[in-house]
């Protein structure tokens, strides 16, 4: 007996098998749910294919989150092959790499846009289509992934800490919007993790090292700690939490100095 037999999710954002979304993927797959992909563009069929393909009753489908009619698309073949959803996990997100680079000071307004239309606008917009199949199962739970970026001002992660926390606003706004409704929206503010999204921010094998050397855990976190922490997040265990963000990251916001 798994925790979430009979239950179904779709997952937004597995490009290969270091991604934080196959790790999430591989936790509710154990525990019984059915699960739909989405990939970004045919550069990353192939390679999302040979990941899922393995899970049994998987739906694999195309989806680039900057338009409405393919996520339209998507939720009305998953919704009519599912009949309900219970889960939905948002595990996207893009920024130019100039604007990653570059000055703070000097991002660009093309840039922001970008970046907020496909790392936080895209939470609403996925929410909302998934809204009438989560109604058909009575309920059920979002999840997104952020980082201590959103926060404070973090060397190198510049315009994605200000779409983190349109991101992290927006979770909020949309659990206390939804709660009447028992969809609970959440968080998981991860620890870094060597990803290719990762690979785009300047620094990041130092900020590995430094996390690693802060953190009260003393080390980084591993994918299937945050597996396991977005299959609470995502399953009944978690019934009386929305809006909340939890850091899976060995500690390190605790401290200080
Ligand atoms: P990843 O590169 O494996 O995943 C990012 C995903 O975003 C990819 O699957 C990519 O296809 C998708 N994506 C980008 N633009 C898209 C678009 N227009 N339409 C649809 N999909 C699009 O890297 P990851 O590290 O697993 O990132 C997943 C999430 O975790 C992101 O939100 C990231 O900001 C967050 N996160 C990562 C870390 C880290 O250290 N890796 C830490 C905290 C939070």
């Amino acid at each position: 007996m798994g925790l979430l037999d009979g239950k179904t999710g779709i997952i937004f954002g597995v490009a290969n098998k270091r991604s934080i979304a196959w790790a999430i993927a591989q936790a509710l797959s154990r525990e019984g749910m059915r699960l739909a992909f989405t990939y970004q563009g045919e550069r990353l069929k192939e390679s999302v294919e040979e990941l899922t393909t393995r899970m049994d009753g998987s739906v694999l489908l195309p989806c680039d989150v900057t338009t409405d009619a393919e996520i339209e698309a998507v939720f009305r073949e998953v919704g009519e092959k599912f009949g309900k959803l219970d889960a939905l996990v948002h595990s996207v997100a893009f920024a130019p790499r100039e604007d990653l680079e570059n000055e703070f000071v000097k991002t660009t307004r093309d840039g922001f846009k970008l970046a907020h239309d496909i790392s936080a606008y895209s939470l609403v917009g996925l929410t909302r289509a998934a809204l009438p199949w989560m109604e058909k199962a009575g309920g059920g739970s979002v999840l997104a992934m952020t980082y201590y970026g959103a926060e404070k001002a973090v060397e190198g992660y510049n315009l994605m800490g200000v779409a983190k926390a349109a991101l992290e606003a927006s979770i909020r706004y949309l659990a206390a919007n939804l709660g009447p409704r028992n969809i609970r929206v959440n968080a998981i503010s991860a620890g870094p993790v060597n990803t290719l999204a990762a690979r785009g921010i300047k620094g990041f094998t130092g900020m590995l090292k430094h996390h690693a050397e802060k953190a009260p855990l003393r080390r980084n976190v591993e994918l299937e700690e945050i597996g396991n922490a977005a299959l609470f997040l995502l399953s009944p265990m978690s019934s009386g939490v929305t809006g909340e963000v939890l850091f899976v990251d060995g500690g390190y916001n605790i401290i200080g100095l």
